[in-house]
């Protein structure tokens, strides 16, 4: 009989915090920009310039400890990490070993399974390194030091997971509460949110955890689940043939579907770890520590219940809705002025869902106003437009806000629901057709369809269905 292995995986999640400014200088953060334009003195390197910490970033750092149930050091130091790359202008990077500003939390996690929790071993603060870019004509390496001193926190979880599903339910959760905290967009695909997955396989039962490796580079949840797979096929592969798994950092090469080892492990005592002289140790108050518990937004559980009770949209919706903080602001704002909660959700689950969907985008990227889906909503409900003519005037919305109100006046878009000319119409439209009217009175329902067709061509698609059909009825 054949073994069977346990996958075990533990993440490092790198996020760039949401600050105006870097985590020890005044510089932008702000993406893009001619390269080296975002620098100063501190996060260039240069000797004899000194870090002074960025408030909101110890801000943030908390309120993403508190949302994932860890406990704070409220007494907490930067140390440096000690290495050599281009990148990294100071030769070392600050960041914290020792006493991390968070520590032992968990988030709860849902799969097929059931619920979960993962641990999260600790939370600490660190700068982030600068770019470089090689120049295959000119045989170069530049550097752009714009993300050097960026803020991030890492994240790192206990070896708490088993499969790709529940990596991908980890990250989900993560990125929602920081999404809903505004402390991160926490975009993977742009590198504002990163993972690096360690893993190992054992035998099922066995007491001790195998030997881990680590990959970097992975930068969508696919890549991740096939890095995933990729990896704990090549570890069982080794072992069934009686060789053992190195510890080492690999990189996975997506396209190759493949991992090759970058470069052996390195222990803490690599990176001669100190503790940075340039900078005092962080003392948390509890006076502090009650303001941010304080300001903690309504997170999505919590949302997700409300929406239910107070809204009463199904589950189903409150799921699809919440599972972006955008597009929960949208439902909340558009709600409180239309006061029509359902049918506020039907626009966002459906017609926008579909249009981001085309253009491959994502919630976030939503740029119509609650006003004008609001309008919208109350053109349809009051049967002023027809549901055609709301689909045509939404899609305007979703591309440039433009004013409902406004559009539908201009293009003569209101529904015909004036009986008296609906009924001359339609008398016109029985007289063409007497083939069709026939067959109506041969039973054939269908028959009444063609002529509901007919009205709609003849009103350009503005008369109201329901009216039409009445009078037709009538008529017959
Ligand atoms: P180091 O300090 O050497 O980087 P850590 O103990 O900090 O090691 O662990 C780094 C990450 O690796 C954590 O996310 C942890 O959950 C994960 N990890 C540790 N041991 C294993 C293992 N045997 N299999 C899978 N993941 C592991
Ligand atoms: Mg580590
Ligand atoms: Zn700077």
């Amino acid at each position: 009989m054949s073994r069977q292995y346990e996958t075990v995986i533990g993440l490092e999640v790198h996020v760039e915090l949401a600050s105006k400014t870097k985590i020890f200088c005044g510089c932008s953060t702000e993406f893009g920009g001619a390269p080296n334009t975002h620098t100063c003195p501190v996060c260039t390197g240069m000797p004899g310039s000194l870090p002074v910490l960025n408030k909101q970033v110890v801000e943030y750092a908390l309120a993403v400890g508190l949302a994932t149930n860890c406990e704070i050091n409220q007494y907490c130091k930067f140390d440096r990490k000690n290495y050599f790359y281009p990148d990294n202008p100071q030769n070392y990077q600050i960041s914290q070993l020792y006493l991390p500003i968070c520590h032992d939390g968990f988030v709860e996690i849902e799969t097929g399974a059931g619920k979960k929790k993962v641990g999260i071993h600790e939370i600490h603060m660190e700068e982030d390194a600068g770019k470089l870019i090689h120049d295959e004509w000119e045989d170069c390496t530049l550097v752009d030091y714009n993300r050097s001193g960026v803020p991030l926190i890492e994240i790192v979880s206990e070896p708490d997971m088993r499969s790709a599903e529940e990596v991908n339910a980890y990250l989900d959760k993560l990125r929602l509460i920081i999404q809903y905290l505004g402390a991160s967009d926490c975009k993977l695909q742009e590198g504002s949110m990163r993972a690096d997955v360690n893993l190992s396989v054992r035998e099922v039962g066995a007491p001790e955890f195998g030997t881990r490796t680590e990959m970097k580079n992975l930068n969508s949840f696919k890549a991740i689940s096939r890095a995933i797979e990729g990896e704990r096929a090549r570890q069982i592969e080794l072992i069934e043939e009686g060789k053992s798994v190195i510890q080492e950092t690999r990189r996975w090469d997506d396209n190759k579907e493949y991992s090759y080892a970058m470069r052996s492990k390195e222990d803490a005592q690599d990176y001669r770890y100190f503790p940075d002289p340039d900078l005092v140790p962080v003392v948390i108050s509890d006076e502090w520590l009650d303001e941010i518990r304080a300001k903690q937004p309504e997170l999505r559980t919590e949302k997700l219940a409300r929406y239910e009770k107070d809204f009463g949209i199904p589950k189903y919706d409150a799921e699809i809705i919440t599972s972006s903080k955008k597009m929960a602001d949208m439902f909340e704002a558009t709600t409180a002025i239309c006061k029509n909660p359902k049918k506020v959700s039907n626009w966002l689950m459906v017609e926008t869902l579909r249009l981001l969907g085309e253009r491959g985008q994502s919630p976030e990227d939503i740029t119509f106003s609650p006003e004008n889906l609001a309008k919208l909503v109350d053109l349809a409900e009051s049967g002023t437009i027809n549901s055609s003519v709301a689909k045509e005037v939404f899609e305007q919305i979703f591309e440039k806000d433009i004013d409902p109100d406004a559009y539908v006046e201009e293009k003569g878009l209101k529904s015909v629901s004036d009986e008296g000319a609906l009924k001359a119409t339609i008398e016109e439209i029985i007289k063409a057709n007497p083939q069709s009217v026939e067959d109506y009175h041969n039973g054939k329902q269908k028959a009444i369809g063609f002529l509901v067709g007919q009205t709609m061509k003849a009103t350009q698609g503005k008369a109201n269905p329901g009216m039409v059909n009445k009078i037709l009825k009538e008529l017959l």
